[in-house]
């Protein structure tokens, strides 16, 4: 990632949309995976107490993400989750929640759109979403 952008593949990109429309009204959770450039959308339970007000992924399928991404040469470029009835605008909770120094996506179905933050911090990043081979 450079200079503040988080490049997506097309196809991943349409997944992880694809992903959250389908959870709603749950909030999504999910990783973009790949190497300088985002090739895959994956998709993690959410086990949340509500998975409806709030979103944690599962812990082992995340750790198995990981694991397997590293054997295939990629790693996770960011995270990403919902708010099936919100804005694309990190929570308080997702600030205080936060943990990876990774881009958070957030898709805001009540607005149809995704940003991407540092968090806690809030500092927005751009996405660039690349229609080619990756
Ligand atoms: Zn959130």
């Amino acid at each position: 990632m450079a200079g503040g952008t988080l490049c997506v593949g097309k196809a991943a990109w349409d997944a992880a949309w694809e992903h959250v429309r389908r959870e709603r009204p749950r909030e999504a959770v999910g990783a973009f995976v790949g190497r300088q450039c985002a090739r895959r959308a994956v998709p993690l339970p959410n086990v949340a107490g509500d998975p409806r007000v709030a979103y944690r992924a599962d812990p082992a399928a995340l750790l198995r993400l990981l694991r397997e991404a590293e054997a295939a040469g990629e790693v996770v470029l960011a995270f990403y989750h919902s708010h099936p009835f919100g804005l694309a605008r990190p929570s308080a909770r997702d600030r205080a929640e936060a943990y990876w120094p990774l881009p958070y996506v957030i898709f805001g179905l009540a607005e149809d759109r995704a940003r991407a933050y540092l968090l806690p911090s809030g500092k927005e990043v751009l996405i660039e979403v690349v229609d080619r081979a990756l």
